[in-house]
């Protein structure tokens, strides 16, 4: 017998070797071997099995590291997937479906548990003023809780002597035990009962449940593999406004996998993966002597916390899995259900390679094992809506909150009537008056500055003008050191103005250069001396400890105004908070890319869902220079159809998802003109493979016609539009610059099968680097 093994280092290739009679019986697929390679010994994973092998003189298998398959071969198929489908290297797609904690195990599970740990103990008394280096190696040990002491010496690029010394002064225990270890396991947890669902409900759960109890019957009357049943997909979009009940139909679906002896995955974004979240899960499933139910994962987890949880789902003693992103690998067998919460949240794309988008992955792992798959959202990707309305997912709506409680009061503030010579204010009077009033009656404020992405739109402050591509209808961008504006689509370039284009305005300080978090604490606190106020953002949340502080003082009435970025948009429920203003809604809104419009209804839909939990009717003030955008018009009345009917009609003219897949090919280098000169090169390489039209036959900064001629090319793509080369929008960072092609086609699988070849042949300099990204979310 023969396997075909996967190896752990980076080779695009797959290697066979002899299974030795000794370890006959033991090799299955997905099983993680030793092998000899060159004068080495690796670590691989065995992809299949076979009688024979087109090469002669194999070697043999060394020997098998653990007990029990790491991967399933299930998992090991969804690997598979998306090497092909993302365009990456098998070995990449494996070593995402295999956590660290798994692969980094050296020898067997007992060897790995003799290893010693390192664990924080609560100070005793007054915490000790330590000398720096001490002091950064238990920041970081504190932070984890426990770790393995070898992970520290790594992390921390420090000796077993420091720690030995932090031991000394009792602040760690350095131990060879493995402790139980629930992350969560402080925390009392009350447990809770399935809720009467109201009828909206009722009728969502029902669907779900009968279509769960279908597969199933299915699978076990024919006892064959999923992949023979052609199952139908069973994907549903439950959408719902929040506060509508979601969860709790999340809660009574799994209730229903478990009666029907199936597992299941809950796929959270990993800033809603709080202690609040997950403690709902296990109220349910496992309080008292079922502990171990439910299984989190999340990044925060220590090497030892993840392997023990991994194993738990492993061996089946955990039967539900909640996690961010990288859960929907969890070996949970068989799969019943998978849940996305918050399914257009971006954080499911991975940004490194495989670039694969969790929610994606769930769909592809729900069909090849035949479990449902529920999406929920209060605001729906259009990909995902746009998909109910094609017939491929099934919409369930939950139209109403279920404490009948009203949305909460949006009102638009127009800056442009504030804009002065001196640059807009921060504060509208309208806001500073509704500030004032919260502060008199002790209410809370949240007020919401949104940062994200590094490139800004030209946007006059007086008239609201923003600088617009004429081929790509996107904002441009707007680069202050060359002071040029560019669209980093199609590469389209031009000066900037020196007075405001419109001719009705001709303001001559269109420069408009927005504010930060710290900007609006400062003026706060000239506005509101005797307020409260705290600020949120990356800047001051270094540790893990300072959000949760930050949210407990704001939650027991400790601070009055909140200020923060997007860490505090979503998932948190504060019934004294009764005002949320958004300082800049165009921040968000003029971002360069096709989904700033979408982003910006999200976003807006998602912070007014934080004001008006209690008894109170929330307000929300949203401040822009462009209040007549649909995307915060739609946003005001809660309409989330009216915005997509209107959003959709846009990406149809311009081809952009989802009518149409995009494939973003980055390229990279310190070398400016070697980055440019490598991605005409590519360009014409990718009309030759694709189109098969003679390069440079057009001139390159122009977009494609969408349809038309080209599909009478010989090429086999229909519709396929390659735009750019352009400069990113972000074209130099950390000293690279980066140029980048779009590709848009309507069936993405083809291409990636044609780009991997592509890929493979291409002759890059070797200090320009490609990164391929299927179906991005960030255009930067
Ligand atoms: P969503 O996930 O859509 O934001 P939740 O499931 O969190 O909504 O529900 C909001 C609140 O309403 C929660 O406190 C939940 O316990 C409660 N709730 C949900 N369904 C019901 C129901 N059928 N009857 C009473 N309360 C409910
Ligand atoms: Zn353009």
């Amino acid at each position: 017998m023969i396997a075909r093994v996967s190896l752990e280092i980076a080779l695009r290739k797959e290697f066979d070797y002899l299974i030795p009679p000794g370890l006959a019986g033991q090799i299955e697929v997905g099983s993680r071997v030793q092998v000899p390679f060159g004068p080495r010994k690796i670590h691989g994973c065995v992809t299949a099995l076979a009688e024979e092998s087109a090469r002669a003189n194999l070697k043999p298998i060394l020997k098998v590291i653990g007990a029990q398959t790491m991967v399933t071969p299930k998992v090991l198929q969804l690997a598979r997937w998306i090497a092909e489908y993302y365009c990456c290297a098998p070995e990449t797609a494996l070593k995402s479906v295999l956590p660290e904690a798994i692969r980094k195990k050296r020898g067997t599970e007992e060897g790995w548990k003799k290893q010693l740990f390192v664990r924080a103990l609560p100070p005793s008394s007054e915490f000790p003023k330590l000398p720096k280096r001490q002091q950064e190696v238990w920041n970081l040990i504190e932070e984890r809780r426990e770790m393995l002491l070898t992970e520290v010496l790594e992390l921390a690029e420090t000796t077993a002597a420091t720690v030995r010394k932090l031991e000394d002064r009792g602040l760690v225990e350095i131990t060879s035990e493995i402790s139980e270890r629930d992350p969560y396991a402080r925390e009392h947890i009350l447990p809770s009962q399935p809720l009467l669902l109201n009828p909206a409900q009722q009728k969502a759960l029902e669907e779900i449940k009968s279509r769960m109890s279908e597969i199933r019957n299915r699978k076990s009357e024919t006892g064959s593999p999923t992949s023979d049943l052609r199952l139908p997909p069973s994907v549903f979009l439950l959408h719902g406004v929040t506060g509508s009940g979601k969860t709790e139909i999340y809660l009574q679906a799994l209730a229903h996998a478990l009666a029907q002896g199936q597992g299941a995955i809950v796929l959270v974004p990993e800033i809603s993966l709080t202690p609040q979240t997950v403690e709902r899960f296990k109220a349910r499933f496992s309080s008292g002597k079922l502990q171990t139910l439910v299984a989190v994962l999340h990044s925060h987890l220590s090497t030892g916390e993840r392997h023990d949880e991994w194993h738990k789902i492993r061996q089946g003693r955990a039967r539900i899995v909640i996690g961010a992103r990288s859960a929907i690998f969890a070996p949970v067998e068989p799969l019943g259900l998978v849940i996305v919460d918050e399914e257009h949240e971006h954080t499911y794309k991975q940004e490194e390679a495989p670039r694969y988008h969790a929610r994606d992955v769930a769909i592809m792992r729900g069909e090849m094992e035949g479990a449902v798959v529920v999406l929920g959202s209060a605001t729906p990707s259009l990909e995902s809506y746009y998909n109910c309305k094609k017939g491929k997912y099934t919409l369930l709506e939950l139209p109403e909150r279920v404490d009948n409680q009203k949305m909460p009061h949006v009102r638009v503030v127009d800056m442009r009537q504030a804009a002065k010579e001196k640059g807009p204010p921060i504060f509208s009077p309208q806001l500073k008056e509704a500030i004032t009033q919260r502060l008199e009656r002790g209410e809370q404020t949240i007020l919401f500055l949104n940062r994200r992405g590094y490139s800004t739109a030209l946007q006059c402050p007086k008239c609201g003008f923003v600088a617009n591509c004429p081929n790509c209808s996107l904002a441009l961008t707007y680069h202050r050191i060359e002071q040029n504006l560019s669209c980093h689509i199609c590469g389209h370039h031009e000066k900037v103005p020196a007075v405001c284009p419109n001719p009705k305005c001709k303001n001559p300080a269109i420069r408009f250069a927005g504010t930060g978090t710290k900007k609006v604490e400062e003026t706060l606190a000239k506005l509101f001396p005797d307020a409260r106020v705290r600020r949120m953002d990356a800047d001051t949340m270094k540790r893990k400890d300072d959000y949760r502080k930050t949210l407990g003082d704001f939650r027991a009435g400790k601070t009055d105004i909140l200020v923060g970025t997007q860490m505090i948009a979503k998932g948190l429920h504060f019934p004294n908070v009764t005002l949320v203003g958004i300082i800049y809604a165009d921040l968000a809104l003029h971002q360069p890319d096709f989904r700033a419009g979408e982003r910006t209804f999200q976003l807006l839909t998602q912070v007014a869902g934080r004001a008006g939990r209690g008894d109170v009717e929330g307000e929300v003030f949203v401040q822009a220079f462009t209040p007549f955008h649909p995307a915060i018009q739609y946003a005001r009345r809660h309409d989330f159809t009216g915005f997509y009917e209107q959003e959709i009609e846009f990406r149809e003219q311009l081809k952009y998802p989802p009518l149409s897949r995009v494939a973003l090919l980055t390229l990279k280098g310190r070398n400016e003109d070697k980055v440019k000169f490598s991605a005409e090169h590519l360009k014409r390489e990718l009309e030759r493979a694709l189109v098969g039209e003679k390069p440079l036959s057009r001139p390159p900064d122009t977009l494609s016609p969408p349809s038309g001629e080209r599909d009478g090319a010989r090429g086999t793509f229909k519709n396929l539009i390659i735009a750019g080369p352009a400069p990113a929008p972000l074209l130099r960072a950390e000293q690279f610059y980066r140029y980048q092609i779009m590709l848009r086609t309507r069936t993405m699988s083809k291409l990636s099968q044609q780009l991997a070849k592509i890929i493979e042949t291409l002759a890059l300099p070797d200090d320009v680097t490609l990164a391929v990204d299927i179906d991005p979310v960030n255009l930067g």
